[in-house]
């Protein structure tokens, strides 16, 4: 998980200078383009977890609430670039009347669990790949290889599923003493176009989710709730979620088993 607050994005991509690589944000792609205020709060053990992404409209930008385990929520609230600045200049009291506002679910734990402005973190978000993912005994995965907006949470199903599709590669380029970047490229080749299918999913979600309207702000989320359990919603699920589902985690060849 991340280890702090910062950009969603900024630790992509062959940013860490490796020679040939690309500086921070190589292949950013401002699918969003939004920067996020983004906050961590403990919820009630009696408060019934949210497992999906909830998208609150204020006018003032859209307010993405996920849950988060164990009893928490995760609260961004969508922002135009450098936008924040003029809002948090009238104070941390007006930002967190700001998002009571947004989501007056909940207005307690915000009053009471953002205390100083350390307990908000602004994240500039974008999209992001890596011009490329090999080297001769290197590989890149997860958000060394490609980062993504909020929408969906996707960056740890996504990062696991690289790890599960690298492990038998990786062993038998070990077992077999060829390392080079042609061998491993073998990874980028399966793994790429799974990360440009969510990419291009994603710009589709950004689009729906920052639009304005009628048909965002009334229609869609009636249509969602009546989806919601029907198979074409698991269906929709699956494909905004949880990226490939041929990946499997218990596939004989990364748990070890012939
Ligand atoms: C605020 C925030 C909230 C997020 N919420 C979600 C969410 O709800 N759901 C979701 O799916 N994704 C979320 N993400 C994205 C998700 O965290 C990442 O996509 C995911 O963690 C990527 O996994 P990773 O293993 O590639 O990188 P990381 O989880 O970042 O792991 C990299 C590890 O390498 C370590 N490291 C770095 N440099 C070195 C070094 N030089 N030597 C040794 N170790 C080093 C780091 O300390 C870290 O432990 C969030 C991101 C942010 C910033």
């Amino acid at each position: 998980m991340p280890s702090g607050p910062g950009s969603w994005s900024a630790r992509t991509a062959g940013s860490r200078g490796s020679g040939g690589w690309s500086s921070i944000g190589a292949g950013r792609a401002d699918a969003f383009a939004q920067d996020v205020l983004w906050c961590t709060l403990s919820t009630p053990p009696e408060e019934p977890p949210v497992r999906d992404v909830r998208v609150y409209r204020t006018g003032g930008g859209p307010v993405l609430v996920y849950g988060s385990w164990p009893n928490r929520i995760q609260i961004g609230w969508t922002l135009p670039h450098r936008r924040y600045g003029h809002i948090a200049a009238l104070g941390l009291d007006h930002v967190k009347e700001r998002l009571v506002r947004a989501v007056p679910r909940y207005a307690t734990l915000i009053r009471d669990q953002i205390r100083t402005p350390a307990d908000l973190g602004v994240l500039d978000v974008f999209s992001a790949r890596a011009e490329r993912w090999v080297a001769d005994g290197l590989v890149l995965i997860g958000d060394a290889a490609h980062t993504h907006s909020p929408i969906g949470a996707q960056g740890i199903n996504l990062a696991v599923q690289d790890a599960v599709v690298l492990h038998p590669l990786l062993a038998r380029a070990l077992a077999e003493g060829d390392t080079s970047a042609e061998r491993l490229a073998e990874f980028e080749r399966r793994r790429g176009p799974d990360i440009a299918a969510v990419m291009r999913m994603q710009t589709l979600q950004s689009r729906a989710i920052l639009s304005q309207g009628a048909f965002t702000t009334r229609v869609r989320p009636r249509l969602t709730r009546a989806l919601r359990h029907t198979p074409i919603y698991r269906k929709i699920l699956q494909r905004m979620a949880y990226g490939n589902p041929s990946i499997r985690i218990a596939d004989a060849g990364v748990c070890g088993r012939t």
